[in-house]
């Protein structure tokens, strides 16, 4: 919690490498190579994250009592309850 500066450079670090300019705009299979464990909260514009993959949540889609996909990253999940 002592770091906030130090991981939003970070953050910045990584999305000017990836040469993206907001989460919105990423595609996931462009950053097929990043952990995105390695990536702080506080880059991300949300604070859902995959419970599988670690990417940010923006939208869940669910099309059965057991069965919602999270995009971007397009994993699907039994449960939001997370
Ligand atoms: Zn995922």
């Amino acid at each position: 919690m002592s770091s906030n500066r130090e991981s939003d450079r970070r953050a910045e670090e990584l999305l000017e490498s990836l040469g993206v300019e907001d989460w919105a705009s990423v595609d996931p299979r462009d950053l097929a190579g990043v952990d995105m464990r390695d990536v702080p909260d506080e880059a991300l514009p949300t604070d859902r994250r995959c419970p599988r993959c670690f990417w940010p949540v923006f939208q869940i889609t669910t099309t059965g009592p057991h069965s919602h996909a999270l995009r971007p990253c397009g994993c699907r999940v039994a449960s939001v309850d997370w």
